[in-house]
């Protein structure tokens, strides 16, 4: 399902096409190698490569090695610093913010605890003022900012940019985050599930990993995944897919708020792993269960005490490792993926001693009729996946093609 958009349009149909494949080209392309690759005519390459120049959305740089007949064509290449997007993510412990080259780099980043959770509209006046200080600091020209992205946990309703009902955000109830962020920020803004978010940033970035069909795990104060099935993100029916939260993995585990025992989110939220550690005398009892960033510290320090060899915190780290490969090797073979991404703020911390136990637990598992092998990785952006991928989301909207702009394009 692709969705409209409320983002300016950076160019016209075949120019954005033309940009497309000059992006996926690291070695740059000549315009003669456009025209074969794009169908479209040499006329029509060149006209909508000199207005990709005028923009400074494409640089040239060097010349095709071996030419063929005629002579050797300038190679076109895209120019990263003709764009930037930004990209937030709202965690209901951290805010997160990046400004994205027009590649997909980050060259700016800020992070802040996220003010007073509970109370959006001190949360939305912090991450406009944050983002303000962002472009500041950075120095890059406000002109040349296409939009901002913002993850956010779901459920939200995407063609309304609001925000609903997260379990993780409470006081939050039909938020209109999107508009809030518009009119403060006077950029125009989209709004995404941080899961599909998160997957985002992987698509756009494939020196990652090589694979088209892949699932991610998030973790952050909730547990959820998401399904890229050849090379699309899935999304839903109402852009909400996603939440792995109510998957048994446990039977005898931890209550979940479903009712029922042993829930993924529930054994793997961190306020459960926070709570093993104490009651196995790891870490002392935070002030407040309620309160995400007193949770978060804990559970840092649980972390911290299994970087320092204890045992017993370790021990936790992995049957959470463990239970994270009892989930992922059904959905693996559900849909046939050949690679388990997982990342998130959580799992930057405990990654050390829960994959292990994690990939032990898939390279055991028998993939029907043996068809492929099944590939473990940690995603190489770290904490900052959610908000990476929130800006990754206005590029990719930048660089897709529209059928509306056919219309206007000579
Ligand atoms: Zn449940």
């Amino acid at each position: 399902m692709r969705r409209g958009t409320n983002l300016p349009r950076m160019a016209g149909f075949n120019q954005t096409v033309i940009l497309d494949v000059v992006r996926r080209a690291d070695a740059g392309l000549s315009r003669a190698q456009l025209a074969r690759r794009t169908g479209l005519s040499a006329q029509t390459v060149t006209n909508a490569t000199r207005r990709l120049l005028e923009q400074g959305l494409v640089r040239e740089e060097g010349e095709t090695s071996r030419p063929g007949p005629g002579r050797p064509g300038t190679l076109l290449h895209l120019d990263a610093r003709g764009r930037y997007a930004i990209g937030v993510h709202l965690d209901p412990a951290v805010m997160t913010f990046v400004v994205l080259d027009l590649a997909g780099n980050p060259v700016a980043q800020l992070q802040e605890p996220t003010p007073v959770p509970d109370q959006p509209e001190r949360v939305v006046a912090g991450l406009v003022r944050a983002i303000e200080e962002l472009v500041d600091s950075s120095g890059i020209d406000r002109t040349l900012i296409l939009g901002v992205g913002i993850a956010t946990p779901g459920p939200i309703d995407v063609e309304q940019g609001v925000v609903m009902d997260p379990p993780h955000l409470p006081g939050w109830h039909g938020v209109p985050l999107r508009d809030a962020v518009a009119e403060g920020t006077g950029l125009p803004v989209i709004l995404d599930k941080d899961t599909i978010a998160a997957a985002s940033a992987h698509l756009w970035n494939p020196g990652v990993h090589r694979s088209t069909d892949f699932m991610f795990f998030y973790l952050g104060t909730g547990v959820a995944m998401s399904l890229v099935i050849r090379d699309d993100v899935v999304r839903g029916s109402s852009g909400n897919a996603g939440e792995a939260g109510h998957f048994v993995v446990d039977p005898g585990g931890e209550t979940c708020e479903c009712g029922k025992r042993g829930c993924l989110g529930a054994v793997l939220r961190a306020e459960t792993l926070v709570n093993q550690g104490v009651e196995a005398g790891v870490i002392s009892h935070p002030g407040s269960l309620s309160d995400p960033r007193e949770i978060d510290t804990a559970f840092s320090a649980l972390c911290a005490a299994a970087d320092a060899g204890d045992t017993r915190a370790v021990s936790v780290l992995e049957v959470a490792g463990r239970r994270l490969g009892m989930a992922a090797v059904v959905i693996t073979d559900l849909c046939d993926l050949d690679t388990v991404i997982v990342g998130g703020p959580l799992w930057s911390r405990m990654e050390p001693h829960a994959m292990p136990a994690l990939e032990k637990h898939v390279a055991a598992h028998q993939v029907p009729g043996g068809a492929h092998s099944i590939a473990v990785l940690t995603s190489p952006l770290g904490p900052q996946v959610g908000a990476v991928g929130a800006g990754c989301l206005v590029l990719g909207q930048a660089f897709t093609p529209r059928p509306s702009d056919l219309m206007l394009d000579a």
